[in-house]
């Protein structure tokens, strides 16, 4: 993959965790064209068995392929699918899962992205990585939780310290 952009650059050589990377700023891109397919925010987790990303949504540039699929063995045993398109190059991106057993329930409805399918653009370092090159696997909920606190905490704070601001202008004028 070539990039003409010369502050875009392609690192290949480590896996990264979520955690060290600002998923608010990720975008998903299709390894072929480019296209835009989805962001860091939708991201649900990984199935690292079948080499997917889990996410809510994405762009309509994503196209679900009207035939359904089923298979007997493997990991996808018992289930019925829809292979997910890029709709500008046409090329394989993933799987949608419409019924499945217990054991995938929770991947049911969501958009499977085949992760050697795709991009991941970091606006923060202005650099491009494929997605193999990051594990999406979520950190447990509790350690989620303190980050947000603290987030909120500090937006808080700033809203404290803007008030007093707006008090302090509006009694010397
Ligand atoms: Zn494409």
């Amino acid at each position: 993959m070539e990039f003409n952009d010369s502050t875009m650059e392609l690192r290949k050589d480590q896996v990264k965790e979520l955690r060290e990377i600002d998923r608010r700023w990720m975008t998903f891109h299709c390894e072929k064209c480019n296209t835009v397919f989805g962001d860091g925010l939708s991201v649900c987790g990984e199935v690292k068995s079948m080499g997917c990303i889990l996410l809510l949504k994405v762009t309509k540039d994503i196209v679900i392929d009207d035939k359904k699929e089923t298979e007997l063995k493997g990991d996808l045993a018992q289930c019925m699918y829809s292979f997910l398109l890029c709709r500008c190059c046409r090329s394989f991106v993933g799987r949608i899962i419409h019924s499945s057993p217990t054991r995938l329930a929770n991947c049911r409805s969501m958009f499977l992205l085949h992760k050697p399918s795709l991009c991941c653009y970091l606006l923060n370092s202005s650099s491009m990585v494929k997605a193999t090159s990051i594990s999406f696997e979520l950190k447990p909920i509790g350690e989620s939780m303190k980050e947000m606190m603290r987030e909120f905490e500090g937006m808080y704070k700033q809203i404290i310290h803007l008030k007093k601001d707006v008090l302090d202008r509006s009694t010397i004028s």
